[in-house]
């Protein structure tokens, strides 16, 4: 399955149109607040089984959540805001049982930005919250992958040794290196790649020079600063076995799908037949 696959969203993405861009591979997204009781998950099991795709990672995103620049994603994302982490711990374990529920193996999160200093009370909790994520997860036969970008390679790697649970993997993503100016994307794959259990193929620029705060712009696939030819081909070599999961994230739902569409001619054009 080293095909293009799709990076969708419950609530904001027709299921018949993901199908329509001719891929049978993806990974669904579910945004905070969204119900997910048996009823919920059998229709999308239905509905997918319909459309021929496969999911391979059910994301977690929450409520509150907002990416305007470095210090809001710091406050804002994943388990590090301490007044909404309890809440957000509940909606990944309802995440995990609604994606036993469709009987995908692997779910998936920005946990947000790790501190450094392994003594610190929110690093102590964040790591004790993703051990708790990683045993329920387990208990479906699932993994838990921690999506790339806010750190650097080395930093989640201590991480992840830290929390020390053998579920725990990554969901990598080239352009977040980029657009937090984090790491090179090529470079930190190779370091991470004996954990990453699927992929997202996306693009994007660095954050302008002299703005500390700001973060780069996310691009079309293969228009910006990733090199997509080379990140697939080292993929390939590193013998990940694909779907690679086309996403983008503009605001624009139409330019968004052609440029998605744009995104898997062009992973197509880059895999030998
Ligand atoms: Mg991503």
């Amino acid at each position: 399955m080293f095909e293009p696959g799709v990076m969708f969203w419950a609530e904001r993405d027709d299921l018949a149109v993901i199908a329509a861009l001719g891929v049978r591979y993806g990974q669904l997204g579910i945004p905070g607040g969204m119900t997910l009781d048996e009823a919920v998950a059998a229709q999308w099991k239905q509905d997918l089984a319909a459309a021929g795709i496969t999911v391979v990672t059910v994301f977690a995103a929450y409520d509150g959540e907002d990416y305007a620049d470095l210090p809001t994603v710091q406050r804002t994302v994943g388990f590090i805001p301490p007044a909404t982490r309890a809440s957000r711990e509940a909606c990944t374990l309802a995440v995990s049982d609604f994606a036993a529920a469709l009987g995908v193996h692997s779910i998936a999160c920005h946990i947000g930005f790790v501190p450094e200093d392994e003594h610190e009370a929110d690093y102590i909790a964040v790591r004790d919250l993703v051990r708790r994520v990683c045993d329920h997860a387990a208990g479906h036969g699932q993994t838990f992958a921690l999506e790339t970008g806010q750190e650097r390679a080395g930093v989640l790697l201590a991480f992840i040794h830290d929390v020390n649970r053998p579920n725990l993997r990554i969901n990598f993503d080239p352009a977040n290196l980029i657009l937090y100016g984090t790491d090179d994307p090529i470079s930190a794959l190779k370091i991470l790649a004996p954990l990453v259990v699927s992929v997202h193929c996306k693009d994007g620029d660095p954050p302008p020079a002299g703005a500390p705060d700001a973060l780069g712009a996310e691009r079309p696939l293969g228009r910006g600063t990733v090199n997509i030819p080379r990140y697939v081909q080292t993929l390939r070599e590193l013998g990940f076995p694909g779907p690679l999961n086309v996403e983008r994230e503009a605001e624009n739902q139409p330019q968004r799908l052609r440029e998605i569409a744009e995104g898997i001619a062009l992973l197509r054009s880059l895999i030998p037949k």
